[in-house]
């Protein structure tokens, strides 16, 4: 199994070398998917890169301009934040209000509500449509000093909804070659409930009717409320991936318990790499090997090559502890291709395995208590 895998993996050093993706010359469309829809197979792309509402380090968040430079990067993933508008279209915004990127208070100064802000389930979609995107506004976020973003209010960018975004992802699979997956998030589900509004159940809709209705599907579905999650398994009998996300540390009797309804935890970067010592040295929490052990998936946000955490010099070093040190499986970066280049760099340089300890590799989990094969193993030891 090992001698297999090792040598898929120089197969895959060689590939990605050469600038093609395994899928590309294997051609592989997996059976349980619709035609059109291939998985996204993460033995060439571990740890998998997700696009952090896109290329969002580039372009303003969400837009579809964002999503064609992720895939251009090629980002593994490209995350989708979804709310519904008034009429209950599921459109690709991170906020439930407007304020902060878009120009919303110029079209409908009449619409605000008490609290000062404009609400993405106040106006329709034909409305949403009038509104002119723009970089976020707010203050007080590090990279915003940096000066690295796009400009504030500068171009045309529009809402779109999340089938827009499905269907030029699609398009892009298609005349690129290569499978970027979707990564949607559900945001804030009970405050749309209290609106009348169930944006998991038209969510799952969206993403079927795209051909996104399979557990190998390259495809997750992510919601900070636990309950939700525990909801889309059950009562919407949700076949997708599905990653709780978190940003408190989890215990193992938590991480048990959420291992019964989902396949993977989204946690901040700080819940893998606690902190860096005055002398450079990085503390590695046990959740990914506690995640692990269940079965789950960990998939750390946000890396941000502009902002690194507190203590960090080095975008490199905080990937390699992410990543080889800490086994991370996925990570959010708002700089999809840092990421990309730096897994390019590392998995040709080492040339003698895969350095990434990941869970399953290349297989999806299947939900249940994890049978011996589908064990993780120890980290393969580069020296073999
Ligand atoms: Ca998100």
């Amino acid at each position: 199994m090992s001698v297999c895998r090792e040598k898929l993996w120089f197969a895959v050093i060689g590939l990605t070398v050469m600038g093609f993706g395994l899928n590309d010359c294997m051609g592989q469309v997996n059976d349980a998917a619709p035609a059109g829809v291939v998985a996204v197979d993460q033995t060439t792309a571990a740890p998998v890169v997700i696009a952090h509402r896109g290329a969002s380090g580039y372009v303003p968040e969400h837009t579809t301009e964002a999503a064609v430079l992720a895939h251009a990067m090629g980002a593994d993933y490209i995350e989708q934040d979804v709310v519904l508008s008034k009429d209950g279209v599921a459109v690709v915004l991170h906020d439930l209000t407007l304020n902060d990127v878009s120009d919303v208070a110029q079209i409908f100064p009449d619409r605000v509500r008490t609290d000062g802000r404009w609400y993405v389930m106040d106006l329709t979609l034909a409305e949403l449509q009038r509104l002119t995107l723009t970089e976020r506004r707010s203050e007080g976020r590090p990279w915003k000093q940096a000066g690295t973003r796009f400009p504030l209010d500068q171009g045309r960018f529009r809402i779109a909804t999340l089938e827009e975004h499905l269907r030029l992802i699609d398009g892009l699979n298609r005349s690129l070659g290569r499978t970027a997956g979707v990564y949607v998030e559900i945001k804030d589900p009970a405050r749309h409930r209290a609106a009348g509004l169930d944006s998991s159940a038209e969510i799952l809709k969206v993403l079927k009717s795209a051909g996104y209705d399979s557990a190998s599907a390259p495809v997750f579905v992510q919601c900070f409320d636990e309950a939700e999650v525990r909801r889309l398994r059950s009562e919407l009998k949700c076949p997708l991936p599905l990653i709780w996300l978190t940003a408190k540390m989890p215990d193992e009797t938590k991480v048990r318990e959420v291992a019964e309804f989902c396949d993977g935890l989204g946690v901040t970067l700080n819940l893998v790499v606690a902190d860096v010592s005055q002398q450079g040295q990085p503390t590695i929490t046990t959740l990914v090997e506690t995640a692990h052990r269940y079965g789950l998936q960990v998939h750390a946000w946000t890396f941000r090559a502009d902002a690194l955490p507190a203590g960090v010099q080095d975008a490199d070093l905080l990937l390699e502890w992410l990543t080889v040190q800490g086994g991370v499986d996925g990570i959010f970066a708002d700089q999809p291709d840092v990421v990309v280049r730096w897994r390019n760099q590392r998995l040709a340089a080492d040339g003698k395995g895969n350095p990434f300890r990941l869970l399953n590799a290349g297989r999806r989990r299947t939900r249940g208590p994890q049978s011996d094969s589908a064990r993780p193993s120890q980290p393969e030891n580069p020296q073999k």
